[in-house]
């Protein structure tokens, strides 16, 4: 059974990367962490639900179970290279593992990435030390606003 080539510079960093957390480089887990690095070169804001990779990891790896990619998903998470967005809608998985907030289009359930500097949170009350924060903004995305009826009389 030919592997493909094991030993592109993204691979040998990823294998690096896993070794670093305690996990083996399996085929299986650089199938799922692949669609996250194939799909964050030409996008940046790269949110995938477990059966996206499921469907895209099968691509190039076709023996791949559901159950495998789920456990790979959540190693992955657990070792620090991928984030987690929690519903509404199915979790997501999140390449960019920076802390940030995100923006949902309520139209096309689309996540964008918002930097921590651009949303401002103020506690009212003093006294709470606060340890992370996750805003979630919704409203439409640009390609939906602009399908959206604006007013009925605009031409
Ligand atoms: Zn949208
Ligand atoms: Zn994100």
């Amino acid at each position: 059974m030919p592997l493909r080539s094991a030993s592109t510079p993204a691979d040998l960093g990823f294998a690096q990367l896993l070794r670093a957390h305690g996990l083996r480089a399996t085929a299986q887990r650089r199938a799922v962490y692949g669609v996250f690095a194939e799909a964050g070169a030409d996008a940046a804001d790269v949110h995938l639900s477990a059966e996206d990779v499921f469907d895209q990891a099968r691509l190039g790896l076709p023996e791949l179970s559901r159950a495998t990619v789920y456990n790979a998903l959540g190693e992955l998470v657990e070792a620090g290279l991928l984030g987690l967005v929690e519903g509404p809608g199915p979790r997501r998985y999140d390449a960019n593992v920076n802390p940030h907030h995100h923006f949902r289009c309520e139209r096309c359930h689309e996540l964008r990435d918002v930097p921590l500097a651009s949303v401002e949170v103020t506690l009212r009350e003093p006294g709470f030390r606060v340890q992370g924060a996750h805003v979630l903004l919704a409203g439409l995305c640009p390609r939906c606003a602009a399908q959206a009826p604006a007013g009925l009389d605009s031409s």
